[in-house]
């Protein structure tokens, strides 16, 4: 009778131990560069995890300069997602800083090295970046596993919804001015061609000749309306709607998000339904094909 009383006095005590271990156990702590990203790791991670973003709001994803501190910070992380070295440079840097945190690209492989980097424009290919977190996460946290794979069906069924409304828009065939060059991947899938005032995807300084071409375009085309994000290049763009008939209109790439949206629960999908519907507005036929 004592032996059996011993033993469960110690399977009490071993339970009790498992469940204090359980009951602190710390979520994993999980880093992402720029907003979307951040955004695409906390529709997968729920509350099973810490998500943090290192670009602030209100910051460029571009040409973002890492502090020691964020580099401490994604050191202690257990994941730190980006996109990749060609959309954000700097994140080389902080996965470098940070050897002992697995640095994960979640763009790699999905598009053609140097071409532009913004993938995620193409709801199909913001669906596979979502695959790549769930993979890590339940790497990560196996105990949260259910949960993970709940989380990414319903962003599944929330991409397919808005495939099918940029497919429904049958904007296939138009043409889109934007300044910023960060939608080939979204016009590929969509049947559409960009004509950007900028060069390269990746923010460069926009010259002289670049503007008075793109104002002989729209006169040209009768462009009725330019693209740009809600952020920024409010000199060119100034510059080419005094000169011109086309107005401002807004596209979104989804690289930066200020506190008021982020506040009212702006995510990728409110985004990416705003741009469909300016687009039904101001993607339009050209003269030109172009
Ligand atoms: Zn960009």
């Amino acid at each position: 009778m004592k032996k059996l009383l011993i033993t469960a006095v110690l399977v009490f005590a071993a339970v009790n131990f498992t469940s204090c271990r359980a009951a602190q156990k710390e979520k994993p702590q999980i880093y992402a560069s720029f907003f979307v990203m951040y955004d695409f790791a906390l529709q997968i991670a729920g509350a099973n995890a810490d998500v943090y973003c290192i670009v602030p709001s209100g910051a460029g994803a571009h040409n973002f300069e890492p502090t020691p501190q964020d580099m401490a910070a994604v050191s202690e992380a257990d994941i730190f997602f980006y996109s990749d070295s060609v959309m954000e440079p700097w994140a080389g840097n902080v996965a470098d800083a940070a050897q002992n945190t697995p640095a994960v690209s979640l763009s790699e492989g999905l598009y053609e090295e140097n071409a532009d980097p913004h993938v995620w424009l193409n709801p199909n290919y913001a669906l596979k970046m979502m695959e790549v977190i769930l993979v890590k996460l339940i790497s990560a946290d196996p105990d949260n596993t259910d949960s993970y794979i709940e989380n990414y069906n319903i962003a599944s069924e929330k991409i397919d919804a808005l495939n099918q409304s940029y497919i429904d828009a049958q904007l296939s065939g138009k043409t889109i001015l934007c300044y910023h060059a960060a939608y080939t991947h979204l016009c590929d899938e969509y049947g559409m061609t960009q004509k950007s005032v900028e060069e390269t995807g990746n923010s460069a300084e926009v010259s002289a000749s670049k503007i008075a071409e793109t104002i002989e375009f729209i006169n040209e085309n009768e462009i009725k309306y330019i693209f740009a994000a809600p952020y920024g290049y409010a000199g060119a763009v100034d510059v080419i709607t005094r000169e011109t008939a086309a107005k401002r209109l807004e596209l979104n790439p989804c690289e930066i998000l200020d506190e008021k949206s982020r506040a009212d629960g702006a995510d990728y999908f409110s985004i990416m339904y705003a741009n469909l519907e300016n687009l039904k507005t101001g993607a339009q036929y050209t003269a030109s094909g172009a």
